[in-house]
């Protein structure tokens, strides 16, 4: 890699961390529909590509999410048979 394009590299890494605040309230809208795919059996991954990198880089909505997807499946859980 060029140092040119290193530099600009970090700067995309960290351009993308001070965003990060102010962007995690939008993923926390989609949090409950991405919830939903998941235990639909739905590939949330594929279909919410940027919901779910955000949740490898926000340890908080991973945090919420897991929480979410505890209490929700506990209502809910998934029945294939039906
Ligand atoms: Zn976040």
């Amino acid at each position: 890699m060029k140092r040119k394009d290193f530099t600009r590299f970090i700067d995309t890494i960290f351009a993308a961390k001070s965003g990060e605040e102010m962007l995690c309230t939008e993923y926390f809208d989609k949090l409950r529909y991405d919830v939903d795919l998941q235990l639909s059996g739905q590939n949330a991954e594929t279909l919410l590509p940027e919901v779910n990198h955000h949740m490898h880089q926000c340890p908080e909505y991973e945090e919420v999410y897991l929480a979410l997807l505890k209490i929700v499946g506990k209502e809910n859980p998934a029945d294939p048979s039906k």
